[in-house]
């Protein structure tokens, strides 16, 4: 193959335009990005060793940083699993991650906004906030002949061309933009500014990383595995830094979880939670689960056997002493021990959000804002953990315009009072006009608005809470206590109602004289246990 110049999809372009003109103020991160792929790819070679029985020399995994001050260059390398010239193509010149094009959207609209491509995540490309022209050389382990020579000013193209001599691994050097006023801040070939970026950012990456100047080398990072020192050593910096490689986010997380289990079966678990979902969070294909380690060694990505489906915005690291190096993700479905641990980090994270309802209820708002909706479907999927899951649930009430706890919901409750009244519908304002509405409120009783989808299936699988039904206020007669002022309705009904019931016979299946308005002259009630008219149309739309 010869020399090609090919075309950054058009995704792709959008972010390295972003990229140039720098949108992010905090230059110094592409450096931790860079080390964070080089890290990912020097894990990946030990895999492929270990499981797939690739032949490589991993006995000396590292990452290397080389500065050329007179030249202005700066290169990363790593000795890792490598690119083919098609995956070159494919992962560096196109972004494959769900829903880029809305994001991007909205990354127009708020321009300098870094909080939106910090939930995105632009990895490599942040290389070109810094350097007006990136190589990038590399060879996949395992492939004969040669490797790929890719090389881009970030603008509309790249080339892609062959690199008879590259060694295995990965080298991006960056040709460093031009000295200006910031330089104080901005000098990418100082030994100390290098050395400090990579004690902040990248301390606990498990491989040295070095750094060559001449005949010097020093390795800069204490590769310490952050999830086994204790909390008490470890700042909340080096924590969010950590979550940060592992999780692709830029922001920092809203909870940190430690956990360390001894005795027959050991392992230790380093979890967090997030402080904003990601605009994936309820895309089917996007990614989720933990990192599994074994005694330190990184097995996999993604482990969705360790946390369920519901939870699946929690990040982190579960490091398990006793399982096997060649453990499979089959393996790993069926694990009695994986299943243990599972259970156990659910019952860790729900407790630690419950405590965060007493002891930081700003932070427990945030959480549930983001995750809610997620993890109301934990009531569906898990029976064991109703109770726990409710109890850190909040709800959309006529009380005010903050969501309330059902717990904080029953304290309230009126006298003689003896379920928890909710109905739900799409929308704060439609469940809140709604005819089936006025008895309740004009006897004040209080109603909770459910108005996610999820919302009404839960309800019904679930029941009650804390011995308290949960009654939908749109189904079967609601026996309020009888309101004095009201007169009863005077004269004879049965013969209109006879004549209602006969001429919408295809409609409904009964029409009766009801307490339950005020104001309004009918509504639409159904039996207690027919589905309601938003499931229908739910299901309607699933085509079922
Ligand atoms: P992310 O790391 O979030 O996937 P990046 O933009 O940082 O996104 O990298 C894109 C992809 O390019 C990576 O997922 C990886 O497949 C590939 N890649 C980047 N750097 C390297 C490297 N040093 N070695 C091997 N593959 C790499
Ligand atoms: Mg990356």
């Amino acid at each position: 193959m010869t020399m090609e110049t090919l075309e950054f999809q058009a995704e792709a372009r959008q972010l390295l335009q972003l990229m140039v003109h720098s949108i992010y103020s905090n230059k110094d991160i592409f450096l931790r990005e860079l080390i964070s792929n080089a890290s990912d790819a020097l894990d990946k070679l030990r895999l492929a060793k270990l499981q797939d029985g690739l032949e490589a020399d991993t006995s000396d995994l590292h990452i290397e940083i080389e500065v050329d001050a007179e030249a202005r260059t700066l290169t990363v390398r790593d000795n890792g699993i490598g690119m083919t010239r098609e995956e070159v193509v494919a992962l560096i010149g196109t972004i494959a991650k769900s829903g880029t094009a809305e994001l991007l959207g909205k990354l127009k609209e708020a321009k300098e906004s870094p909080e939106l491509i910090g939930q995105f995540g632009v990895g490599f490309y942040s290389t070109f906030m810094v350097a007006d022209k990136v190589e990038l050389i590399t060879r996949k382990a395992g492939t004969e002949g040669h490797g790929t020579r890719w090389e881009s000013a970030g603008e509309g193209t790249f080339t892609i061309d062959d690199a008879p001599d590259a060694p295995v691994g990965t080298a991006v050097t960056l040709h460093l933009r031009p000295k200006d006023e910031d330089d104080a801040l901005y000098d990418y070939t100082d030994a100390w500014k290098i050395k400090e970026i990579v004690k902040r950012y990248s301390d606990f990456i498990a491989f040295p990383i070095r750094k060559t100047s001449g005949d010097e080398v020093e390795t800069l990072n204490s590769q310490k595995a952050l999830w086994a020192r204790p909390r008490s050593e470890v700042t909340d910096a080096e924590y969010h830094e950590f979550y940060k490689h592992i999780s692709h986010d830029w922001t920092d997380p809203l909870e940190i979880i430690n956990m360390k289990a001894e005795g027959t079966f050991e392992y230790e678990a380093l979890l967090f939670i997030p402080s904003r979902a990601p605009h994936d969070l309820f895309q089917r294909d996007a990614r989720r689960g933990l990192q599994l380690y074994v005694k330190r060694v990184f097995i996999m990505d993604d482990s969705k056997e360790l946390i369920p489906d519901y939870l699946r915005f929690v990040k982190g690291v579960v490091d398990a002493a006793d399982l096997s190096l060649n453990i499979s993700r089959e393996i790993l479905q069926q694990d009695r021990h994986i299943q243990m641990i599972r259970r156990r980090l659910v019952k860790k994270v729900l407790s630690t959000i419950k405590d965060l309802m007493s002891s930081s209820p700003e932070k427990y708002a945030t959480f549930w804002r983001e995750f809610g909706r997620a993890v109301k479907e934990g009531l569906l999927a898990e029976p064991d953990n109703h109770k726990p899951i409710l109890e850190i649930a909040s709800f959309g009430t006529t009380e005010g315009t903050e969501p309330t706890t059902l717990t904080a919901y029953i304290e309230r409750m009126k006298e003689g009072q003896e379920e928890i009244y909710f109905l739900t519908g799409e929308s704060r304002s439609q469940v809140e006009n709604s005819p089936h509405m006025e008895a309740f409120r004009a006897q004040g009783y209080e109603v909770l608005v459910l108005t996610d989808p999820v919302d009404e299936i839960w309800v019904d699988v679930v029941g009650e809470f804390d011995g308290k039904k949960l009654r939908s206020i749109a189904r079967g007669a609601v026996d309020l206590p009888k309101d004095e002022e009201k007169p009863e309705p005077e004269g004879d009904f049965a013969p209109l109602l006879g004549f209602l019931t006969e001429k919408l016979t295809e409609q409904v299946k009964e029409v009766r004289l009801s307490h339950r308005l005020t104001t309004s002259a009918a509504c639409l009630v159904s039996d207690a246990d027919d589905i309601t008219p938003a499931l229908e149309k739910m299901y309607r739309a699933m085509g079922q």
